[in-house]
């Protein structure tokens, strides 16, 4: 084909992609490329840390020391608003993007080239990619492993049982799966018979992931099971050992390794214990984010 013409082409492709994105927002109830979480009513900014004194009308941007102790370090801290209304916790549309700055156009390019990747076998028996779903401007992400045979055939993250299931915990959190949060994988394509993914492809697919986060700059990561665990953190420690203590993800943003819904699904021993303390596990989360505590118990 001649250059022009592969150029046209690409750029047809670029366009279409954008258009089914903006049409998936419109669809979740969204009125446009997500702006950020709330206009803020204040006209200063100041930056501090937790012990400084905030005047209500000013926004402030805070290092979170709320219950883990970590302190993300450098520029992308934990921002939180210091507003007359936050007293009433974030919910629903509230918990929208943790920066003015959106995700914007790039997202869907970035969904696009993923679409196109061939830089490991995995392009080669899966049906489609599978990039995310719900909410870009979400302030909490879960991130699992890689699409099962449910995933690959819809294009679409966590649609098998595993994923009701995650849909159930996250409606038990008062949240909308759809609006209120954001869903990806590790891993974009399909590991054939659902193996787990091999090293080698965690670390040729991850860079697309620290560049979907890097856009979306939520304030908490879900980090379920060990591959997501492992890969996010760099550790081989078990989600076992892990899970329920907060870890930091590239140094700046809270993340709470859980079990998978999967291995929650499974019949075992352990399996009473493990519903309990990955929703325990998700109740640290709805506290970090300030969310409701609901009155029933476990959704699993
Ligand atoms: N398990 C995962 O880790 N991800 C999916 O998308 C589905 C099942």
């Amino acid at each position: 084909m001649p250059a022009g013409e592969e150029l046209r082409a690409e750029l047809a492709s670029v366009a279409a992609s954008l258009r089914a994105y903006l049409e998936v927002q419109a669809d979740s109830g969204a009125t446009g490329i997500p702006r950020g979480r709330r206009a803020s009513t204040s006209t200063s900014t100041s930056t501090s840390t937790s012990t400084s004194t905030q005047t209500s009308t000013q926004t402030s941007t805070q290092t979170s020391t709320l219950g883990h102790g970590l302190r993300p370090s450098g520029e992308a801290s934990i921002k939180e608003e210091a507003a007359p209304t936050l007293a009433a916790p974030l919910r629903g549309s509230e918990l929208g993007a943790s920066t003015p700055t959106s995700p914007g156009l790039r997202l869907p390019v970035l969904e696009h080239e993923v679409s196109t990747c061939t830089r490991c076998d995995l392009h080669s028996t899966r049906t489609q990619t599978v990039f995310s779903r719900g909410n870009p401007a979400a302030s909490l992400v879960f991130i699992g492993e890689a699409p099962g045979a449910d995933e690959d055939a819809q294009g679409l993250p966590f649609v098998g049982r595993a994923g009701q299931l995650l849909d159930r915990m996250i409606g038990a959190m008062g949240l909308s799966p759809a609006s209120d949060v954001y869903v990806c994988n590790i891993i974009k394509c399909r590991p054939p018979a659902n193996r787990k993914p091999t090293s080698e492809e965690t670390d040729t697919c991850i860079p697309y992931l620290h560049e979907q986060l890097a856009l979306i700059k939520p304030k908490v990561i879900v980090a379920l099971g060990n591959t997501a665990a492992g890969a996010l953190l760099g550790t081989k420690l078990g989600i076992t050992k892990i899970r329920g203590e907060w870890k930091l993800y590239r140094g700046t943003t809270l993340v709470m390794p859980t079990y998978h819904p999967s291995f929650l699904l499974r019949p075992s021993p352990q399996q009473t214990d493990a519903k309990r303390h990955a929703w325990e596990d998700l109740q640290a989360v709805m506290t970090e984010l300030k969310l409701p505590m609901p009155k029933k118990g476990s959704p699993a």
